[in-house]
């Protein structure tokens, strides 16, 4: 008889528990992210007072990604979630597009001037995701992510606006090294080609010639006569080097260095460049500033 009065009891509290939690959230902000390189960045403003969890891990592919039922779980649980924009996550926009109706869904691009983003070539009214790679863009983004946090949250102490300060700091100090690390790289090599067109934004900032294989995004189609022109183009620049990425196939880049030796030209295959993803948590590109250096010296030792 005691037994099932306890029982009773601990089914009650259970209840009267689960029905507090829907009116008012217990514990640490829960933020989902959809890239780990946003997670990253936002780790660094909310620090431990928040928990921050991502769908696309190391070496994730944002174009072709697809949610799985436990991504379904973490987006229904969390209190915000981040996507970058700008159709990054090709195969998730309407889903985050419902999500939004239920709860805040922050995308990284809206923080960031429309002057400022470089219209996309394989869609009309559209512009290249690849936001990250112009480190200042990617700041005014995330200063914009820091103060939406700060006015969910509720936090009037100033605490990630402060950790934002913090961060972007490093990420100037990035920027400065990135510049004087490809100063080495003379005028006539300053040619960056790779798998997909995923560093438009740093040949931007930093001044580097940039073409892709592929389009801005990874579903777009290579055909016979794009490799045989982009082949035509290395010969003609005397390019000694194109890259591959983590996070696309190496194929397509592996038919211009082949193309190439056709005509008697012989051309290496580089990196593999971070583009759209980190890499694991204890590798050179596990963090989002890593990811950057380790590009750079990539890129320097490539071309140089
Ligand atoms: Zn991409």
């Amino acid at each position: 008889m005691i037994k099932k009065i306890i029982v009773i009891v601990v089914v009650l509290l259970v209840a009267v528990s689960c029905r507090l939690e829907e009116t008012e959230r217990k514990g640490p902000l829960n933020i989902v992210t959809t890239t780990g390189i946003i997670e990253d960045v936002v780790e660094n403003i909310v620090g431990d007072s928040a928990e921050v969890s991502t769908l696309m891990g190391p070496g994730t592919d944002p174009h072709l990604y697809k949610p799985t039922p436990g991504d379904i779980e973490l987006l229904d649980e969390a209190d915000v979630i981040i996507s970058n924009g700008l159709h990054l996550e090709g195969k998730m926009a309407d889903m985050l597009e419902k999500y939004g109706l239920e709860k805040p869904v922050i995308k990284v691009s809206d923080g960031i001037d429309k002057a400022e983003l470089i219209k996309s070539a394989d869609f009309d009214d559209s512009f290249d995701p690849h936001i990250w790679f112009d480190t200042k863009i990617w700041m005014n983004g995330m200063e914009n992510v820091a103060k939406e946090l700060a006015r969910i949250e509720g936090d009037t102490s100033g605490y990630f606006i402060n950790n934002f300060e913090v961060y972007k700091k490093q990420v100037e100090d990035l920027d400065q090294s990135i510049r004087s690390s490809l100063a080495s790289i003379s005028d006539s090599s300053r040619v960056l080609i790779t798998s997909h067109d995923a560093f438009s934004y740093f040949g931007r900032r930093y001044g580097i010639e940039v073409k892709g294989i592929q389009g801005v995004s990874t579903l777009s189609e290579v055909g016979l006569k794009d490799i045989s022109n982009m082949v035509d183009f290395v010969i003609e620049r005397k390019i000694k080097s194109i890259f591959i990425e983590t996070s696309t196939s190496d194929k397509t880049a592996q038919s211009i260095v082949d193309g190439a030796m056709d005509k008697g030209y012989e051309l290496t295959l580089d990196g593999p460049l971070y583009s759209d993803a980190l890499g694991e948590p204890d590798s050179d590109g596990g963090n989002y500033i890593g990811m950057v250096k380790a590009n750079v010296q990539i890129i320097v030792e490539g071309l140089k």
